[in-house]
């Protein structure tokens, strides 16, 4: 957790006291339209689960408030190509550019593991380690939780301390998340906030689907496999979209393992945002 200066604090602590009878704003989830399903009679298994991996994420939450109290739904959906470069897109933008994190700042995350598979213990830590190398971001994992993940989740919470909720990586299932539901074996998204003018991402979610990735776990090369989702979703944290390029990690469908050269300059945007 940062502690941030004087006036930051003075900040949160207007936030709490204004947010305590605010409902955080629901967030808006666009799902892909979902393709008729061909009937899988006679489909190897490996297929199959080969096919769970073409899907990384369909959906997404963001929003944004202001810290009057006086809160606006800003709906995002993944895949929306608001601000693209060469091979990567971004998937919310303001005038000044694409809403990124400051540059300067310690990404924070907690790990919701209860229902970690087995064999699972590095993909996240490593997955996320991807991620920071090619964004340039510090990003570290700062302990374990039990909070659940919500497409509702509050951006500053009581069991943080006056600081910015970490952002929420947590193992679940479909019946608990049912943005999992079907072939989606994960979900990830910022939580951004205007403060200054300046739109910019404090936290975010990704909710990671536990039987699925456990099945592609006991695939060759399945930890790979694994890893890949990790970074697509935290690739989505950090403001990426998707790209058409079905090589590519941010392809919305598509079976990459490693970054491609648009996913590396898109995370290398990223993170080169203000230094807020
Ligand atoms: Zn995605």
């Amino acid at each position: 957790m940062h502690t941030g200066d004087a006036e930051e604090q003075e900040l949160f602590e207007r936030l709490e006291r204004e947010f305590a009878d605010v409902k955080v704003p629901r967030a808006v989830r666009r799902r892909r339209p979902r393709p008729p399903r061909r009937p899988r009679e006679g489909m190897p298994r490996t297929k199959r689960l080969v096919a769970w991996v073409l899907v990384l994420g369909l959906g997404a939450w963001s929003f944004s408030h202001t810290p009057t109290g006086r809160s606006l739904v800003a709906a995002v959906g993944w895949g929306r190509t608001a601000v693209a470069g060469d091979g990567y897109t971004f998937t919310a933008e303001t005038p000044g550019g694409p809403v990124r994190w400051s540059s300067c700042r310690t990404i924070e995350v907690v790990v919701n593991d209860a229902l970690r598979p087995v064999g699972a213990a590095d993909v996240v830590g490593d997955g996320i380690a991807e991620v920071a190398a090619a964004s340039g971001l510090t990003i570290e994992v700062v302990g374990a939780t039990d909070e659940q993940p919500s497409d509702r989740r509050a951006v500053e919470q009581s069991r943080y301390g006056v600081s910015w909720a970490p952002v929420l990586v947590a193992w679940t299932t479909p019946e608990a998340d049912p943005g999992l539901a079907g072939d989606t074996v994960g979900l990830g998204g910022g939580i951004s906030v205007a403060l200054d003018g300046v739109t910019r991402y404090v936290s975010g979610q990704v909710t990671l689907d536990t039987p699925q990735l456990e099945e592609m776990l006991a695939l060759p090369d399945g930890e790979a496999l694994v890893r890949a989702v990790v970074v697509h979703e935290m690739a989505h944290v950090l403001g990426l979209g998707h790209v058409d390029d079905p090589a590519a990690l941010m392809a919305e469908t598509g079976g990459a393992t490693s970054l491609g050269e648009g996913d590396r300059e898109g995370l290398r945007v990223a993170g080169d945002g203000p230094c807020l």
